[in-house]
């Protein structure tokens, strides 16, 4: 999301979080906040926010980056509730990986 790197680049991606984790641990699992970044981007320029901004505004539209930018709910991560999200996190990604098979797996993600 931050920068043009192609799907062959050989690098690491990472999920990149636009409201951090640190700033905003209520987010860490909401997919509107979790985008496929380049590990440059993630780990040594913040996520490129610069960049990212304007691509979620164009990804999700401008009143979902406003809601997340203004979100200051509390969450609190139960265990029944990640163990939901984690089941449905494992069906999705076999599902994709299903979609993705013969197609060298990991440049299609
Ligand atoms: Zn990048």
């Amino acid at each position: 999301i931050s920068c043009d790197k192609p799907a062959t680049w050989g690098g690491q991606w990472h999920c990149s979080h636009f409201r951090s984790v640190g700033a905003a641990a209520h987010l860490r699992f909401n997919l509107w906040n979790m985008n496929k970044s380049c590990s440059q981007c993630n780990a040594h320029l913040s996520g490129n926010i610069m960049v990212y901004r304007p691509r979620l505004v164009e990804k999700i539209g401008a009143e979902k980056v406003a809601w997340l930018e203004r979100n200051q709910d509390l969450v609190r991560h139960e265990i029944p509730y990640l163990k939901r999200l984690k089941s449905v996190f494992t069906k999705k990604a076999k599902r994709l990986e299903k979609r993705y098979e013969g197609f060298g797996a990991c440049a299609a993600m």
